[in-house]
């Protein structure tokens, strides 16, 4: 199996599709700073993003989560989704989206092979949501999203949550308990440092082990043992139910030994972590006319020299000023 120089395995890719998004997330893409996204000409194709998997299945990546910006903006999604579901080695393929166009999207997406989606919902109140978002939105019709999921088979349909002290942490409770009526799975995530964009602050960041203490008063919690050490999220469940809920602690309680992750941007970089300052070209490889074994070769190289803990590095990193990719373009 390959290993990086920390021993740890290459397991699991997040493929970015396009670093474009209907939203302007404040702790992502934040509305009063400028983009440029990307010219159509610089992202990947389906049959390049084809290409890169088949290597990496051959090389032991086995789950793929589809992401971005809002991979429901890239055309013709369930092309791909079917292209990589015929990938052999290739067992669970995933995606994580805003939900703005799940409701219309839903059923073709589980019908070309997607097993599993995330759906984020940073609140259930229009205003605070749409101040959150950067855009008057409605969460009804993201709820409708989830429901459309739900129906359409996709299992098990998921959400997400980051939370940021004083603009959504005070609906933490109520966001569990919505979603525990309706048997989603939900992660709080703990606001990260992503990018040079935000106004990350530590004081901003609320502990996934506050988030569980305040769910666990109204609705007693018990841990759930890890599955395997490269599990992201910590797991909880409903003493009443047995539903899980999770926390991803990424600021509080680094998960760096653990983490399997290469991820792919839409632009064809290849980057060993999401807080990396620089990806490593499969693109030019690609249109280049590398073969399979080259581009193997070439990823077998990067895994093996990766040293990457930047979450238990954090605040020396921090301190040195680091240049990072933003979450957008390396997908979240
Ligand atoms: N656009 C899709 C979405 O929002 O689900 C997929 C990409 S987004 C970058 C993936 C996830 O990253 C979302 O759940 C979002 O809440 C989370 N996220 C974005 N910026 C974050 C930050 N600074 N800290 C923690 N989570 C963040
Ligand atoms: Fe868009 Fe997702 Fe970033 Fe929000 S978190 S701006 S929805 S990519
Ligand atoms: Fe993985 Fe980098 Fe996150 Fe650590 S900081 S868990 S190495 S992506």
């Amino acid at each position: 199996m390959l290993r990086d120089s920390l021993g740890r395995p290459l397991r699991d890719l997040r493929l970015s599709l396009t670093d474009r998004c209907n939203l302007r997330c404040s702790f992502c893409m934040p509305p009063e700073k400028e983009f440029k996204f990307l010219p159509r000409q610089e992202l990947l194709s389906f049959e390049e993003m084809e290409m890169v998997v088949q290597a990496l299945a051959e090389l032991g990546v086995k789950k793929v989560r589809l992401t971005g910006g809002e991979p429901l903006l890239r055309r013709h999604i369930e092309n791909l989704i079917e292209k990589l579901s015929s990938v052999e080695g290739i067992e669970d393929i995933a995606l994580t989206t805003n939900g703005f166009r799940l409701k219309e999207k839903a059923k073709a997406l589980k019908e070309s092979g997607l097993k599993r989606i995330t759906v984020s919902v940073q609140s259930l109140k229009d205003e605070v949501y749409s101040k959150i978002v950067g855009r008057n939105a409605s969460v009804s019709e993201l709820i409708e999203g989830i429901e459309a999921a739900i129906e359409a088979g996709l299992s098990p349909v998921k959400v997400n949550t980051t939370v940021v002290k004083g603009l959504n942490d005070e609906e933490v409770v109520d966001i569990a308990k919505f979603f525990k009526k309706m048997g989603v799975i939900v992660r709080f995530i703990e606001y990260m440092d992503v990018g040079t964009l935000t106004d990350w602050d530590i004081s901003k960041v609320v502990s996934g082990r506050e988030i569980i203490e305040r769910i666990g008063v109204q609705m007693p919690l018990e841990p759930i043992p890890p599955k395997d050490g490269s599990e992201v999220s910590k797991r909880f469940r409903y003493l009443d139910d047995g539903l899980e809920v999770g926390i991803i602690t990424s600021i509080t309680q680094p998960f760096c030994r653990g983490c399997s992750r290469l991820r792919l941007s839409a632009d064809g970089k290849l980057y060993t972590c999401l807080f990396a300052q620089e990806g490593f070209d499969i693109k030019e490889m690609l249109r280049k006319g590398a073969d399979r074994e080259t581009l193997k070769e070439a990823i077998k190289n990067l895994w093996k020299s990766r040293k990457d803990r930047y979450s238990e590095e954090r605040f020396s990193k921090r301190a040195e000023g680091s240049k990072k990719v933003e979450m957008f373009r390396v997908g979240g």
